[in-house]
């Protein structure tokens, strides 16, 4: 067995093939084949095992798949080289297990597949090769290709008596007490209790939903994931403890009958109809005349694959009639009257070159990978959002790494698994930058929250047009006639970068004029809208700034609070959290706004290009009730929001403030009062409870 740490892929594997094999000697060519066809078993075996005896693979199915396909046009390429024990013709692997093994009456065998339109003829015409005149050209049926695990039931007169694994084909084992677990396996079939013995085959699968919650809980309790809702359902059904498998949402759809078929049934859709009629729960079933009709079918099904509430890697296409079937057979590994038609791979391995870290027009500072292109779902991808900094924490993702990336449907497409036993030696965990990509002013990530920032709103290139819009806006500072198509068409142009050139676009009259469509008339309009709304309201001037979480209400407060920009500007973060309406997210994205140097520029160029405000009457606090105290909320209110609270407090007077101090003159102690409770016992400060602060606030 090769070392599980460093899997081989079709990738590593097929650099220097090429090389030897093209060689000019040809006994040294056969060599060099032979090398080539071992190192494919060699990696197959290892593969095979993870997948089959240990339920947890080592790379997706669309690596495994290429690597498989690379052995098998070696084999075809140099039939007298096959190697004797080559895995292309053995179906599954016997898993090592404390389960009964049992035999099969009949092999359970595996399946061909086909990838395109001309395969599926290829196929088509094998079919009719070995078919006389009349049987040419025979009716199909199609059924979805459940990615689960085949499993044979057998009944004796109606009852369930035993299930078994697909195993190496030959023989299984015995999973017919965890088989019992599944809810929709009939354990009764009244309807079969005069057939001796039923068997019928399908296969055990894993709902997508149930394999996100049991990946969730797994996740949840630090237990090892599964890769993927097929190897969920294996790793499942094969749990020595019936209990375990139980709580697994599994299910079971019914493909074949293989004994006990009543004889009046002649084809497979026929077949799979009476099954349903009985009590099996069967997918859906097409039956199609010609290549055509199963292309089309084919493509109506990949199309809805993605709301499918389980998954399935493609369909099945097989020769309805059941005599065609018996007088076509078997090849060593699969039927020669069936094969599987599958779908892109949904899911591939690539690796991600770099994280690069973007600016939104909001300010959002996101992650995205940078991928070795790959095609997935049908469509290559070469980025890949990795949405923000937690999310790069919790897949340990870094520049590097072999990952996986799923794309489903329309669905972006995202990093699902980063294979980390095969990262290189020298990466290092990824960090959050400092400073912001594009204008280098600082980051912050508020506590809390999923994105971190850049706090150069005002002055950032990657947010200027936005800020440029909002700070102009009706209810920001109110430029009439300055409309966003206009103030784009001034930035393309090159004539305001800030907010604060809008205050200096009288310096260049001229090149306005000369702009497209733009007359002498509408730029006087224009500009002396620009002169009128010099004249603003000190609230309206910090929701022009267009500060993260400052919407018009916290822009009033904060106005009202401080009375003035400067103190505003001065204010630290437990300052700022007095204003009623800010919690600790506005504070803080506030207090590094305004400590930003680029933002402070622009805001002493606006001022100085004649921005201004009228004095702000402050509605003063003396004669409340709580004038002159200072409260601290923690832990959960019943009866309302945190915030809610503080604007009661705050009408009454109150000041309210995000740390316990000496200063501190009452804490409103709610449900689950943390550390705040113990330092308020501690520095003596009174302690209410949320009956006493209902009282007082006139709610009870
Ligand atoms: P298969 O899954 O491609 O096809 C055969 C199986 O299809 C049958 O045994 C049956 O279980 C199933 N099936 C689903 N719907 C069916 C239907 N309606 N009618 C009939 N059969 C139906 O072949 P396989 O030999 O079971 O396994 C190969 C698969 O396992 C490939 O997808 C391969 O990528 C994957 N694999 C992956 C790794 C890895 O390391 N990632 C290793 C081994 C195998």
């Amino acid at each position: 067995m090769t070392d599980p740490i460093s899997p081989l892929t079709s990738k590593n594997i097929n650099k220097d093939i090429n090389k030897d094999i093209n060689t000019a000697n040809p006994i040294k060519n056969n060599d060099a084949i032979v090398t080539q066809m071992r190192t494919f078993i060699d990696a197959l075996k290892q593969h095979n095992y993870a997948y089959y005896v240990l339920d947890s693979p080592i790379l997706e199915d669309s690596e495994y798949d290429q690597l498989r396909r690379s052995l098998l046009a070696l084999e075809e390429q140099y039939p007298d080289l096959v190697q004797p024990d080559s895995p292309i013709n053995q179906v599954g692997d016997m898993p090592l297990s404390a389960f009964t093994q049992v035999t099969h009456d009949i092999p359970m065998l595996s399946l061909g597949n086909v990838f395109d339109y001309d395969e599926l003829h290829g196929f088509m015409r094998r079919v009719n090769d070995r078919l006389n005149d009349a049987q040419k050209n025979p009716e199909y049926e199609m059924e979805l290709k459940l990615d689960g695990l085949a499993v044979s039931l057998k009944y004796a007169h109606g009852k369930f008596i035993q299930a078994v694994t697909r195993g190496d084909g030959q023989t299984g084992e015995d999973i017919t007490q965890n088989a019992k677990t599944i809810r929709n396996l009939p354990l009764w079939l009244a309807a079969a209790s005069d057939i001796p013995l039923l068997e019928v085959r399908g296969e055990v699968l894993m709902p997508k939903a149930g394999f996100e919650r049991l990946n969730r809980l797994a996740e949840e309790k630090g237990d090892k994931t599964f890769a993927n809702p097929r190897n969920a359902a294996a790793g499942s059904l094969r749990q020595l403890d019936p209990a375990i498998a139980a709580s697994r949402p599994l299910a079971f759809y019914c493909y074949s009958v293989n004994q006990g078929l009543p004889e009046h049934i002649k084809t497979q859709s026929a077949a799979l109809a009476w099954l349903k009629t009985i009590g099996f729960t069967v997918s859906a079933v097409e039956v199609v005349q010609n290549p055509r009709e199963a292309q089309a079918y084919y493509e109506s099904t990949k199309e809805a694959r993605s709301e499918l509430p389980f998954e399935i890697d493609g369909m099945v296409i097989k020769v309805n009639s059941l005599a065609l079937q018996q007088q076509l057979g078997f090849l060593s590994r699969e039927p020669r009257w069936a094969t599987a038609y599958k779908f892109p791979a949904e899911t591939v391995m690539t690796r991600l070159h770099a994280i690069e870290w973007q600016v939104g027009r909001t300010g959002a500072i996101t992650p995205v990978g940078k991928l070795e292109p790959v095609k997935v779902g049908g469509v290559t991808v070469s980025n890949v959002t990795l949405h923000n900094f937690g999310e790069i924490q919790r897949l340990d993702v870094r520049a590097g790494d072999m990952v996986s990336v799923h794309r489903a449907g329309d669905v972006i497409p995202k990093v699902t698994r980063v294979w980390t036993d095969q990262r290189p030696e020298n990466s290092e965990p990824v960090t959050l930058p400092s400073t912001c990509p594009v204008c280098d002013s600082p980051v912050v990530l508020p506590k809390d929250e999923a994105l971190a920032r850049c706090t150069g709103g005002l002055f950032c290139p990657a947010q200027q047009v936005e800020a440029l819009i909002h700070f102009v806006s009706r209810r920001a500072m109110d430029i009439d006639g300055l409309g966003a198509s206009w103030l784009i068409s001034f930035f393309e142009h090159g004539l305001v970068k800030t907010v604060a050139d809008i205050y200096q676009l009288h310096n260049h009259q001229e090149e306005l004029i000369t702009l497209e469509k733009l007359g002498e008339k509408s730029v006087q309009n224009i500009l002396s809208a620009i002169e009128a709304s010099k004249h603003t309201t000190l609230a309206r001037f910090i929701y022009a700034l267009g500060i993260r979480g400052v919407g018009e209400t916290t822009a009033q407060n904060l106005a009202q609070q401080f009375g003035d920009l400067d103190s505003l500007m001065a204010a630290d973060i437990d300052k700022l959290l007095q204003t009623p309406d800010v919690g600790t997210i506005t504070a803080e994205l506030a207090y590094k706004f305004f400590r930003a140097p680029h933002n402070i520029e622009v805001i002493t160029a606006l001022r100085e290009a004649g921005v201004h405000w009228d004095k702000v009457e402050q509605v003063a606090s003396e004669g409340l009730p709580l004038d002159g105290q200072t409260w601290v909320i923690t832990g959960a209110l019943d009866s309302m929001a945190r915030d809610e609270a503080k604007a009661k407090l705050q009408a009454l007077g109150a000041k309210v403030s995000g740390s316990i101090s000496a200063k501190t003159t009452t804490l409103l102690a709610g449900d689950k009062a943390g550390s705040k409770m113990a330092k308020a016992e501690k520095l003596g400060v009174k302690v209410v409870g949320e009956d006493e602060f209902l009282a007082l606030v006139g709610e009870k």
